[in-house]
């Protein structure tokens, strides 16, 4: 299974990774949690991404090509792309990097889901540091008692989640990332789910859509 999960930030795109690739033994590949990974760690890396993403801007190009070359190497069973590519720049070194290891990918799936949405989304959007398991203030609340996950963690909002950045994020994604629509649609990747649906159905959405060889295996 190769595919790319594409919408804005709050579509769904990590919630469907996580639970397809679970079911079929795909990598999930999140280039912002490896992102979040290497600023707790501390890393080279995480250093030089971390004013990019307190600001809502995207981490330049280059640096998260030389990250998502590694990230291949670790996914003999193939993969989903969730927060990748995010500018035609990232999309066609991409597709060159597929071309030379002679692996075609099966498809793009675009979530669709509106503004207003996704701000609501990304604003009560909690998220358990320790699991990045998220929760939603108003749809998914926290198990709890207040907002703890069930083994007690204290439940932080991810500082890109607060409104300020998110309208941020949300411009950038209109102006930097939506033209892979059109990019992935000319060259007859793009399939479109509906991303207001809820949680299993949108999953049935995606299978659905898959070839019968990516359904079986
Ligand atoms: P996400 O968790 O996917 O919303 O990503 C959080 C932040 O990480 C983004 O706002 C960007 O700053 C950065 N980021 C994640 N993926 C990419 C990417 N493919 N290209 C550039 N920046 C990225």
């Amino acid at each position: 299974m190769r595919l790319i999960f594409l919408g804005p930030p709050g579509a769904g795109k990590g919630t469907q990774s996580k639970l397809l690739t679970k079911r079929f033994g795909a990598r999930h590949i999140s280039t912002g949690d490896i992102l979040r990974d290497h600023r707790v760690a501390g890393t080279d890396l995480g250093r030089l991404a971390e004013g990019f993403m307190r600001h809502g801007e995207l981490v330049p190009d280059e640096l998260i090509l030389k990250m998502i070359e590694g990230e291949l190497e670790r996914s003999p069973r193939g993969f989903i792309m969730d927060g990748f590519p995010r500018t035609v720049a990232q999309a066609e070194a991409f597709d060159a990097l597929m071309d030379s290891r002679g692996v075609p990918l099966d498809a793009v799936v675009l979530f669709d889901v509106d503004r207003d949405t996704l701000v609501t989304r990304l604003t009560s959007r909690w998220t358990n540091p320790k699991t990045g398991k998220s929760y939603n203030a108003i749809t998914n609340p926290p198990p709890g008692p207040g907002m703890r996950d069930a083994d007690g963690t204290e439940l932080i909002q991810r500082e890109d989640d607060k409104a300020e950045t998110v309208s941020k994020r949300l411009d950038v994604y209109r102006e930097q990332t939506e033209p892979l629509v059109a990019y992935y649609l000319k060259r007859g990747k793009l399939v479109k789910v509906d991303g207001l649906a809820p949680v299993e159905d949108v999953t049935r959405q995606i299978v659905s859509l898959l070839s019968p060889e990516l359904q079986a295996s």
